[in-house]
């Protein structure tokens, strides 16, 4: 049985008792209940996400400043790789600056210059 049916469970003896008090309280903490229950599922996906990332990091390797996924040639965000340990890739936008294409990260918005096609 989950912590919310045992609250609720109790709730409902406690409002069968009478005390009204207590009754009122006993909501009150059938509501925290809830609310960190959520605040817990939403932690373990935030940790499941972190995860993800942290594996999809250790995957990259590091070549002429940008990184890249074994068989991929699209570059990953140094910035966001090394700073905030997101492995997002670049893309191409259609600037060229100094005979370079310029690439951008979706997520920090950074602009590269990469000599790739
Ligand atoms: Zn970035």
């Amino acid at each position: 049985m989950s912590i919310i049916s045992n609250a609720k469970e109790l709730a409902e003896l406690i409002k069968k008792v009478g005390d009204i008090e207590l009754y009122r309280r006993i909501v009150e903490l059938e509501g925290e209940i809830i609310e960190l229950t959520r605040n817990n599922r939403e932690l373990e996906e935030q940790l499941q996400k972190i995860k993800k990332q942290s594996n999809a990091i250790e995957k990259l390797t590091r070549k002429n400043s940008f990184y890249f996924l074994d068989n991929d040639n699209d570059p990953y965000c140094p910035y966001c790789v090394e700073v905030e340990q997101l492995a997002v890739h670049l893309h191409k936008t259609t600037k060229i600056s100094g005979g370079r294409r310029m690439w951008a990260c979706p997520s920090c918005k950074t602009e590269f210059a990469y000599w790739s096609e």
